[in-house]
């Protein structure tokens, strides 16, 4: 569903990633670790095409992408991000924020995104805040409207940069819960996050980048149990 081939990535003189290669299957939920600085959200943020890589290659649902020729809103339409922290429009209800893509990018009619919209804020534990604007949410209700929004655009697969990092710890669950829910729907994702709990339930696999280049790529029971690398072991004790 999304392949990176030695991907290489660099602001002026510093190289992030350096000759990053990584597969992710049709429904694989992918957990991205690797301490701060080793370019997590540089990747994620290079297959999303938000930032421009230097060489190297990357393929979503089996199209090789050019950034330079192909209609880039078009693939970011099909590779959804969720962010830390949810950037939802503030002077737009929670509906208007989640119907505002579909109709300005996919060209959809207002009814038809409302219906789509409305089913994914039931999807997502929100039904009741429709018509509600975005500074009257909690920290994890906004998280949850900015999965809904995501979605709403129908994206083949899903990446999230630490969704969790920037909630206070009780509303943490809510958020999780919904990100489980959607792995076992079948959803692809590829997850940047600290929440070793969530790695070790629902990845399929556990992927580390230390210094720009991916060190170690295992099941999660492996990859706690038994990782291949120093550099593993050292992450592992410092996140529990
Ligand atoms: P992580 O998400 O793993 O913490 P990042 O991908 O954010 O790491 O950053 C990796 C490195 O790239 C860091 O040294 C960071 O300072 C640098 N970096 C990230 N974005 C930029 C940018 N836009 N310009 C310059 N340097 C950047
Ligand atoms: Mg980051």
């Amino acid at each position: 569903m999304l392949t990176a081939k030695d991907i290489h990535k660099s602001f002026g003189e510093l190289e992030v990633l350096k000759g990053v290669d990584l597969h992710v299957s049709p429904q694989e939920v992918v957990v991205l670790v690797g301490v701060s600085g080793s370019g997590k959200s540089t990747l994620l943020r290079c297959f999303n095409f938000l930032e421009m890589i230097n060489s190297g290659e990357i393929i979503i649902d089996g199209k090789s992408v050019n950034s330079k020729k192909d209609n880039l809103s078009k693939i970011r339409a099909e590779v959804g991000m969720v962010f830390q922290h949810f950037n939802l429009f503030p002077h737009k209800t929670v509906l208007e924020n989640i119907i505002e893509a579909p109709m300005m990018v996919k060209k959809k009619k207002k009814e038809e995104a409302m219906i789509h919209a409305k089913k994914l804020l039931e999807k997502v534990g929100l039904s009741d805040k429709a018509d509600v604007y975005p500074n009257k949410l909690s920290g994890g209700q906004k998280q949850r409207v900015a999965i809904a929004r995501s979605l709403a655009m129908e994206p083949k697969v899903m990446l999230f940069d630490e969704p969790t990092s920037a909630l206070d710890p009780e509303l943490v669950s809510e958020v999780l819960g919904v990100m489980r829910q959607l792995a076992q729907e079948g959803m692809t994702m590829v997850v940047v996050t600290h929440e070793m709990r969530f790695a070790r339930e629902v990845a399929d696999r556990i992927v580390m980048i230390d210094e720009g280049q991916i060190i170690e790529s295992a099941d999660p029971k492996t990859f706690f149990e038994n990782p291949s690398q120093e550099r593993t072991k050292q992450f592992i004790q410092l996140v529990g």
